[in-house]
């Protein structure tokens, strides 16, 4: 697996500088993984450690960014110590981050809980204590997915510790003692929940291939951050189906919400919620569970303060998502709504909180909608009918010529016109119906073809209103796409059939076919400068533009239409 690093040994300390040259007021300990607030840090080193607030100090294994130096801003973390990948930090390394920023009113070290860094934070502490510095830890194990019991190491620490790093960070701001921070931490820890699910391994760097592989079409549910195995394997869902799980899940075990909540009840049901990013996964896919992530949450029964997308809690580039549940209450809100420094915190730094909401807007009125439909022409519309009804015919075929050429969706395009015209057909003069289809072509075609055969259609109606006839409204149409697209016969593009077929219109159906359908056979022999088929150059050569055929194909049904 190819990773966008210099050496697999390099990468911890060479993203910290990346990371340190980005977030405002951080700076990094020579030749140490450890990140700190620079103000707070050079207080401490001046002696005068009676002027930095309670020092909020987190860290672990890094493969989780932007956990944790990311989180090292004025409102949230005052240090992070980051061992290797996926590898808890040293005794010495937890040491030296404490003494970095830790004055007169001690520090609280936020720990996941996993054997080694709470063995290590453990016995920092132990030793930070003998120099006479207060010490307090609090542990993080927000897995819901494990059974809270003695037959394993205990739940896991996951992205919940987000947002204990984040009302931790937020009371220490506020000159909060030691006391009150640690037991505001404390209080978090023991009430946020959080289980997630993926879709692959991660790959640490230097590593061949991810931690474990999953099948196509199969998902883990209930993981941990260190590219290990979930609790269980399971078939794959739809988002909201699997966010829905997730859901319900982290809110059984935390008793927040459920069937048949009455509205009074709802009162303890209020939660902020966090859908987190294993790393890996698409921002259209976050988007898409984060809608799923509401959804689910309102069916629960839960009022949803706030909720937060991001990558807050990765494991490197494993494909999945996390949902994270913490009850809350108006002073915890107004914790984790305080501002931050921090560039990863997914609260960012809104002044106004994130409600969430999703607001509908009315879509303005068309005033084109309430158009004269005129005297109605039988033959112009039976032309169109059928016009459609071959585009509709032929959409696999002219996608399959979109494919040599261009991205594959031409037919599936122009069907798509094909099918609004089908749905909502209108009788009216021909004017009116060329205006009609302008506007479908505008709403519903899209693509480059869309606005083309759109302006093609306005211009024509608009010849047709001043008392052109057909022939010099054919002309206009085509001569406005050239106008728009820029595309001039020989560019290999649908004016190669459409120039010729307009010029031949005086010399009736029959010229306009012939001309056509040797305009677009030309176009085999052309290299298309214009559009996609553009992209790809010589390899074009040999095959028809499928616009044009698509040309081809509708003008030689309305001329069948129109014969009768
Ligand atoms: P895209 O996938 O690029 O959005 P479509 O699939 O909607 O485009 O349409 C592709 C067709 O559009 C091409 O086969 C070609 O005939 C036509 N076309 C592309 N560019 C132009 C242009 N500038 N003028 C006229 N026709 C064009
Ligand atoms: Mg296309």
């Amino acid at each position: 697996m190819t990773k966008l690093i210099n050496a697999a040994e390099n990468v911890v300390p060479e993203l910290l500088e990346g990371v340190a040259l980005q977030q405002p007021g951080i700076a990094l300990l020579r030749d140490r993984t450890i990140a700190v607030r620079a103000a707070d840090a050079e207080a401490i080193a001046a002696g005068n450690t009676d002027q930095v607030p309670v020092a909020v100090i987190s860290g672990g294994g890094a493969g989780h960014e932007p956990a944790h130096a990311g989180y090292v801003a004025e409102g949230m973390l005052s240090a992070a110590v980051s061992g290797g990948v996926f590898a808890s930090p040293s005794v010495d390394a937890v040491l030296d981050g404490i003494r970095a920023v830790t004055g007169d009113a001690g520090c609280l070290l936020v720990v996941k809980n996993y054997t080694g860094d709470r063995l290590n934070f453990g016995m920092a502490a132990e030793v930070a204590r003998t120099e006479g510095l207060e010490v307090e830890m609090v542990v993080v194990a927000d897995d819901v997915a494990l059974a809270d019991s003695e037959d394993n190491a205990g739940r896991r620490g996951l992205a919940g510790t987000v947002l204990v790093h984040k009302v931790a960070g937020a009371l220490a701001a506020r000159g909060a003692t030691l006391a009150e921070v640690a037991e505001a931490a404390r209080r978090v820890a023991g009430s946020v929940g959080t289980m997630s699910v993926a879709l692959t391994g991660a790959t640490v760097p230097g590593a061949e291939e991810a931690g474990f592989d999953l099948p196509d079409g199969e998902v883990e549910l209930g993981l941990g951050i260190h590219g290990e195995p979930g609790v269980s394997r399971e078939k794959v869902a739809p988002a909201d189906d699997l966010v829905s799980t997730l859901v319900e899940r982290v809110a059984e075990d935390r008793g927040l919400g459920g069937a048949g909540f009455g509205d009074d009840e709802k009162i303890d049901s209020r939660v902020v919620a966090l859908l987190g990013s294993a790393g890996g996964t698409s921002v259209m896919e976050l988007a898409v569970c984060t809608r799923a992530l509401a959804a689910a949450a309102e069916k629960r029964g839960l009022v949803v303060e706030r909720l937060w997308t991001g990558p807050v809690m990765t494991s490197i580039d494993m494909v999945g998502v996390s949902v994270t549940l913490l009850p809350v209450d108006d002073d915890l809100l107004a914790s984790l709504d305080a501002p931050t420094a921090s560039l990863a915190w997914p609260g960012g730094t809104a002044v106004e909180p994130a409600v969430p909401q999703v607001r509908w807007l009315d879509v303005p009125e068309d005033p084109q909608e309430q158009e004269e439909l005129g005297e109605p022409d039988a033959q112009v519309r039976a032309a169109v009918d059928a016009a459609c009804q071959v585009l509709l015919d032929q959409k696999a075929a002219l996608d399959e010529a979109d494919t040599e050429v261009g991205d594959g969706d031409l037919g599936t395009t122009l069907a798509r016109g094909a099918a609004a015209w089908q749905k909502d057909p209108i009788d009216g003069s021909a004017a009116a119906l060329m205006r009609h289809l302008s506007r479908i072509a505008r709403r519903d075609i899209g693509g480059t073809s869309g606005p083309l055969y759109a302006s093609m259609f306005l211009r024509a109606a608009a010849t047709l209103e001043d008392g052109g006839d057909w022939p010099e409204a054919f002309a206009a149409g085509v001569q406005a796409m050239r106008d728009l697209g820029g595309a001039e016969p020989g560019d290999g593009t649908m004016v190669d059939a459409l120039a010729p077929a307009a010029e031949a219109a005086e010399r009736g159906w029959d010229a306009v076919i012939e001309a056509a359908r040797t305009g677009a056979a030309d176009t085999a022999d052309q290299i298309s400068t214009k559009g996609r088929a553009s992209y790809v150059g010589e390899r074009g050569r040999g095959h028809e533009d499928p616009g044009a055929t698509a040309v081809v194909l509708w003008l030689k049904a309305a001329a069948q239409a129109v014969r009768g």
